[in-house]
């Protein structure tokens, strides 16, 4: 099968707890966002892949960052309010244009997320190290492709539970359940303007999650299902300066 143009990816992740926790830094030596870029890498030689951090110039996202990628994946914890709201806005306005985004984890807190998202999409939480199943709910959804049975178990996680105050989702894809008895909706697809956005919620910074065959096999789906192939659509308004009359000749 011939190949299609390569999907511009871009991994940013704040680059917080990998150089202050040790226990992190252990599981993630360079990082959650090369972790993620490695993986992509090998599941879709396609995808050409770069990543940014919370401390380069603008955050590594600039307006031609930005402008040359199709699909965004975005990992923030501790440092969202050092994310300055001018690159949010960028990165909101190519959402908008038709560059895919990938939330993870605790980026449901981000600005970014929220901006595009319009509620505080707050959440319950318990990091217990608990074990989690993420229940399929939409099989046939191309961003499960290839994995296999009923579920994906993860043998220790932080806990998400609902209430989880996001819209209505356009598609739910998966829903966990923790031993501690709550549920979460853990994979969630929306559209905002011509973008294509994926919440996933795996990916807590203390535990293996992003080395998880199944976990990068829902991301290297994912990126594929953000790509939109017309990601530079720009909505402009326009006055239409005909006369009813001229229309009505
Ligand atoms: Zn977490």
């Amino acid at each position: 099968m011939s190949t299609s143009a390569s999907i511009r990816v871009t991994v940013w992740n704040e680059y917080i707890h990998e150089r202050t926790k040790p226990e992190v830094t252990e599981i993630y030596p360079n990082g959650i966002h090369h972790t993620i870029a490695e993986a992509i890498r090998r599941l879709n030689p396609n995808c050409d892949v770069r990543t940014a951090t919370l401390n380069e110039p603008e955050h590594g996202l600039s307006q031609d960052v930005l402008d040359a990628t199709d699909v965004l994946l975005w990992w923030g914890h501790a440092g969202h309010d050092q994310v300055a709201d001018d690159v949010v806005t960028r990165a909101w306005q190519r959402v908008l244009e038709g560059m895919g985004l990938i939330v993870l984890h605790s980026a449901h807190a981000s600005k970014l997320f929220q901006r595009l998202m319009g509620t505080t999409c707050m959440l319950r939480w318990r990091d217990v190290g608990e074990l989690e199943r993420l229940w399929i709910v939409a099989p046939g959804h191309p961003i499960l492709h290839g994995i296999e049975g009923d579920f994906v178990e993860l043998p220790a996680a932080e806990m998400y539970g609902e209430h989880f105050d996001i819209p209505e989702p356009d598609q739910l894809l998966l829903i966990s359940w923790f031993e501690g008895g709550e549920v979460f909706r853990s994979g969630c697809t929306f559209q905002r303007g011509q973008g294509r956005i994926f919440y996933f919620r795996p990916g807590h910074e203390t535990f293996p999650i992003y080395h998880h065959p199944q976990v990068q096999q829902i991301l290297v789906n994912a990126i594929e299902w953000a790509y939109t192939r017309s990601g530079n659509y720009r909505a402009d308004g326009r006055h239409i300066p005909q006369s009813l009359n001229s229309i009505r000749k």
